[in-house]
């Protein structure tokens, strides 16, 4: 069938083709080197959000499998990872970047299908990505002494890591890699509706040779998650997801020694003044909020647009979702793939009907939506009061809530009027606003004239309630070491 969209210019079909690999029907727990059959005997399915069939069988890990990881993990981290020169531990993470690179398609075919994300965003973002932070991370390995001049820095122990299943690869990457280069051991569990890539990533662990135990990978739901947060031979967590679960995290490791970063949800602020490119920064409010389904934590979900051009702004943004395709994540044309999960998309319509009731004005384009699956169309709210729940509260979804300013304090008062604090992005032809406004927002990443770009030499993290902690570049060495 051909894609449609309501320019009414139909494409072709471009599916990306997954015939060169084939899933396991099923995936046990790799821990210790090895694939086990979870001690619990339980198993959940995960399927695909963009047709709701099931890809794999996957195993759950119970009380008792999550201990085997962490003394897997212990024993690993003892007798051989802590030993190791740095130098050696580089050449095992610089093999894990080079495997991944060649097996980019593979990985980005079964992020997308696992995921729904677009094949664009899983082939030209998150594989690429995840690799490169393998190679920087690697590069650090050897050269800890003059990360941070006049210390002496040594590893935590075992590191037990929780992530979501927005980026399920790129977060496992972002996690390991720092983890390994500085000489920790890892107990790794992914999210419960996407498992495969980190699963994926074991067996190319297996490949690489890297000693027993040094990364062990466990599925299963928050249970396992809390398991893990809770085993007492963890030295260090680090955690990705909601501010909900982290706030439970930092409750039940209060007291112990256990070390910690989390990132968390946010509500970022993309901020449009009248002398911005405005048909740069309408590409930019797309590439914020739209791609990727709007499941991205720094997503630009809050809209502020300088008062005079508000109209335009709108209008030409109406006129670019007419444009935008939404459907098969595994097409290459797709812009907007599938909703993870049809708990997500609740809650995504959920906040739909709040907005509509709380007297903003919803548009959507009228595309096309496949019968099977879990899709959301992209939608602009206009006329929101600052107080409204769609403005406020975080929704992790192609949801965007416009309002409007006249001022520059008026809009850092704005943007910083919210719980979270984990990035925000700028727009405008002038240097000095840029630096004005950067100064003043609370906010851990900030974008000028771009947004939603990411690089493993740039440190990430929020303030406030998107949690604390940082990672990539440097700071996220500094996570994983203690500094004496
Ligand atoms: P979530 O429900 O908090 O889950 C995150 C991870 O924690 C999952 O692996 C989850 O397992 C696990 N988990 C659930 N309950 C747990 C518990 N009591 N103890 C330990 N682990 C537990 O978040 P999500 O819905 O997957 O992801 C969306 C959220 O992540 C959004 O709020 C988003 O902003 C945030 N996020 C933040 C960043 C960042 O860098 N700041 C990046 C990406 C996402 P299950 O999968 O089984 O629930
Ligand atoms: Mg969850």
């Amino acid at each position: 069938m051909a894609k449609k969209n309501t320019t009414n210019w139909p494409l072709a079909p471009a599916p990306e083709s997954k015939d060169h690999f084939k899933l396991k029907p099923q995936y046990e727990l790799f821990i210790g080197g090895k694939w086990q059959k979870p001690k619990s005997g339980k198993y959940f399915d995960t399927i695909n959000p963009a047709n709701e069939q099931k890809l794999a069988r996957i195993a759950e890990a119970g009380e008792a499998d999550v201990d085997a990881a962490v003394k897997a993990a212990r024993k690993a981290y003892d007798n051989v990872w802590s030993k190791m020169p740095a130098a050696e531990r580089a050449k095992y993470i610089y093999r894990i970047a080079r495997l991944l690179q060649e097996k980019a398609r593979h990985f980005a075919v079964v992020e997308s299908m696992n995921g729904g994300k677009a094949i664009r965003e899983s082939r030209d973002v998150d594989i690429p990505l995840a690799a490169a932070h393998f190679f920087y991370y690697a590069g650090w390995a050897d050269k800890l002494q003059y990360a941070f001049p006049g210390k002496n820095p040594t590893p935590l122990g075992v590191a037990g890591q929780i992530i979501p299943w927005n980026f399920p690869l790129l977060m496992a990457s972002w996690k390991i890699a720092p983890a390994l280069a500085c000489g920790n051991t890892v107990v790794l569990k992914p999210a419960e509706t996407t498992p495969l890539t980190a699963l994926l990533l074991a067996e190319l662990i297996q490949e690489a040779e890297l000693p027993d135990g040094v990364v062990n990978i466990i599925t299963g739901a928050g249970a396992t998650g809390a398991a893990l947060v809770n085993h007492p031979d963890v030295n260090k967590i680090a955690f990705t997801g909601s501010t909900g679960v982290g706030k439970l995290i930092q409750k039940s490791i209060a007291g112990t020694a256990k070390k910690a970063t989390l990132e968390l949800g946010g509500k970022a602020a993309n901020i449009i003044f009248a002398d911005a490119t405005i048909d740069q920064a309408v590409e930019g409010i797309v590439n914020g909020i739209y791609f990727n389904q709007g499941h991205v934590c720094c997503a630009g979900s809050r809209l502020y647009v300088e008062e005079s051009v508000h109209d335009e702004v709108v209008r030409k943004l109406k006129h670019r979702m007419k444009s935008l395709v939404v459907g098969d994540p595994l097409d290459k044309n797709t812009d907007i793939g599938a909703i993870n999960s049809k708990e997500q998309l609740g809650i995504i319509n959920k906040y739909l009907k709040i907005g509509q009731e709380e007297g903003a004005d919803m548009y959507q384009p009228a595309c096309d939506l496949p019968g099977k699956g879990y899709w959301c169309r992209p939608t602009l709210f206009t006329n929101v009061a600052q107080s409204a729940r769609i403005a406020q509260e975080e929704i992790f979804g192609p949801v965007l809530a416009i309002q409007t300013f006249r001022t520059v304090d008026e809009v850092i008062q704005k943007a910083n009027n919210t719980p979270y604090g984990l990035s925000a992005g700028v727009w405008t032809d002038k240097g000095s606003k840029i630096f004005n406004l950067t100064t003043k927002m609370r906010a851990g990443v900030i974008w000028a004239n771009t947004f939603n770009k990411f690089d493993p030499t740039s440190p990430f993290g929020g303030y406030k309630e998107s949690g604390y902690g940082r990672e990539g570049g440097v700071h996220g060495l500094g996570a994983y070491l203690n500094l004496n």
